[in-house]
């Protein structure tokens, strides 16, 4: 815009110059003029500040201490320069002022636990499938773009979800790929059903051992009807591995699309340390371009976590390290979390423990000697204790001023003794609520009484001064799922679960902003709308404090400004 360094100075002109068209347009000239000759800066007193960008006339949700809401952000070089009501304006001009006709800002969400997974050529996205038939469909597509032999994969199937509502079996995929090995993964990662053709190059037969942290489901005759709980390796190990270069592009699109969802940061749940170059890579092909992301690293043992050379917290304000990842059960997508008492209706069944006790705290010693912040997996409230007993035994023999040491999911209430612990030990959680609505039917086919009523609890451990960090581990994707649920406590059917369980919306949004700063050690730069503040923010199509609670899970977001740039504008 070539007006832009004029610009500024004549609306400031027509401010000062209260009479006469004349002397406004002689007073134009003059400065503009000299607007040639004049470097940029600090004007004289009566001069407005340049900034790049106003959002204004807007209700801005700040999050800060107080809770103020005010109306206008000012915003210069990616970062927030002030915050306040109408009368920045006449102190501040900007490159681009946008007029939020009353719509709500806030920070941008910070979704502290998703997974960015790329696809390859192999790879068909399920998560829209809403039947066998369909996926069935989707398979034989694939084959036929792919030609005989090849594996495919895929991900996202839900069996709630099909018209079907069964799981899918072997002969269900050996019928859409006669000729190709298929593995399917189930929505949440915890479940997978493979065609007859995969377990043969897998040697998976009914005299296969069950595996020690999971499950090969087999039908009445003892033959395996192609589901394996948690196992998915077991078969998953014979897939050709895809490279960088060809998963890259799909994770930058993937990356991009969270702006779309008001998501300005994200936590990436799990992640090998071999591919954190192609993290690097990524991040330094699209400065700018994608959301501030901490990635959390697998363990997989001491020597490869040593050979990495990094640790929690190396990186910066768009890419960083984030916790080690360690999975201390499943889910009950499984069903194999590991609970206290067993299932409901399944005696002696309490889900699966992924590693001893001892192995845990092995780990736990030595990553915690290393200088490793901890996120540990624990969906069930056995996982919970017993990562929790774990965090304090490590504290107790080598205590760690701000650890932030933190439980990835937390979905079923612990014990007192545990939240106890949580609170002495400042123990975080990275929460999903979204759980609640999304994954009812795992809850209520497993679980009874207070343990279904306490699902994946909320204001329980935050009434404790426990903190929680929202997150949606991409069930779905996109922060309205998890603030309808936390707010209302319903399940997909209109069924609430604990409504003492809910909490207001105001806490809710804190927890989905200023709660994964607080995760990754970032407070003091994200999560509120606040001067110093990196500058990203979104504007909502409604007001989530305002609207009816049917409304939140229709809200759309209209604009997302990351560091200080409009990166997207939802077309009306
Ligand atoms: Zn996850």
């Amino acid at each position: 815009m070539a007006a832009a360094s004029t610009l500024p100075r004549m609306l400031n002109a027509k401010r000062l110059m209260p009479l006469g068209s004349s002397v406004i347009r002689t007073a134009l000239l003059t400065i503009s003029m000299t607007a040639q000759f004049l470097p940029l800066g600090p004007a004289g007193a009566q001069s407005k500040e340049q900034a790049d960008l106003i959002l204004h006339r807007g209700k801005v949700v700040t999050l800060d201490a107080r809770n103020s809401i005010t109306s206008a952000v000012i915003i210069r070089d990616g970062t927030i320069v002030a915050v306040g009501d109408e009368s920045l304006l006449d102190r501040y001009v900007a490159t681009r002022t946008i007029d939020l006709h009353g719509r709500m800002a806030m920070p941008g969400f910070n979704d502290a636990h998703t997974h960015i997974l790329g696809e390859s050529r192999r790879y068909i996205d399920l998560r829209s499938v809403r039947s066998i038939r369909e996926l069935q469909d989707s398979v034989r597509a694939k084959a036929a773009q792919l030609g005989t032999g090849e594996w495919i994969t895929g991900y996202g199937w839900a069996e709630d979800n099909f018209a079907e509502q069964r799981l899918p079996q072997r002969a269900d995929l050996d019928v859409a790929a006669q000729a190709n090995p298929v593995i399917l993964m189930r929505a949440g990662g915890h479940s997978s059903v493979s065609s007859s053709r995969a377990l043969g190059i897998a040697n998976i037969t009914r005299a296969t051992p069950q595996p020690a942290d999971g499950m090969i489901e087999r039908d009445a005759s003892g033959e395996p009807t192609g589901i394996i709980r948690e196992s998915a390796y077991l078969v998953d190990k014979f897939v050709p591995v895809a490279t960088g270069d060809e998963l890259r592009p799909s994770m930058v699109r993937l990356l991009r699309d969270q702006l779309s969802f008001g998501i300005t940061s994200l936590v990436m749940a799990d992640e090998e340390s071999k591919n954190w170059p192609d993290w690097e890579r990524m991040y330094r092909e699209n400065p700018g371009q994608l959301p501030r992301a901490a990635v959390q690293i697998h363990w997989n043992s001491e020597a490869e976590l040593r050979a990495f050379g990094k640790r929690s917290g190396d990186g910066d304000e768009w890419l960083r390290v984030g916790a080690l990842k360690v999975f201390v059960d499943g889910g009950f997508t499984g069903p194999s979390a590991y609970t206290l008492e067993p299932y409901k209706g399944l005696p002696g069944f309490r889900g699966t423990l992924n590693r001893s006790p001892e192995e845990l705290y092995q780990i736990a010693r030595t990553a915690h000697a290393m200088g490793w912040q901890m996120g540990f997996h624990t969906i069930g409230d056995g996982a919970i204790a017993l990562a929790v007993d774990v965090f304090d035994r490590v504290l107790r023999e080598s205590p760690k001023a701000d650890h932030r040491n933190y439980l990835n999911h937390f979905s079923m209430l612990p014990p007192d003794a545990t939240l106890a612990t949580m609170v002495r030990d400042s123990i975080l959680v990275a929460q999903q609520p979204n759980f609640t609505y999304t994954l009812e039917s795992r809850y209520t086919q497993t679980l009874d009484g207070a343990r279904l009523a306490h699902n994946n609890p909320v204001s329980t451990p935050m009434n404790r001064g426990i903190v929680m960090a929202f997150s949606s581990d991409i069930l779905p994707t996109g922060p309205m799922v998890g603030l309808y649920a936390a707010v209302t406590r319903k399940g997909k059917s209109g069924a609430v679960y604990g409504a003492d369980e809910a909490i207001p919306m105001l806490r809710a949004l804190q927890a989905y902003t200023r709660g994964g700063a607080i995760l990754t050690h970032e407070e003091a730069r994200k999560g509120t709308i606040e001067p110093g503040k990196l500058a990203d923010v979104i504007v909502l199509s409604a007001d989530l404090l305002t609207i009816p609670p049917d409304e939140i899970l229709s809200t759309k977001v209209d604009l997302t400004v990351l560091n200080g740039r409009v990166v997207l504008e939802r077309k009306p």
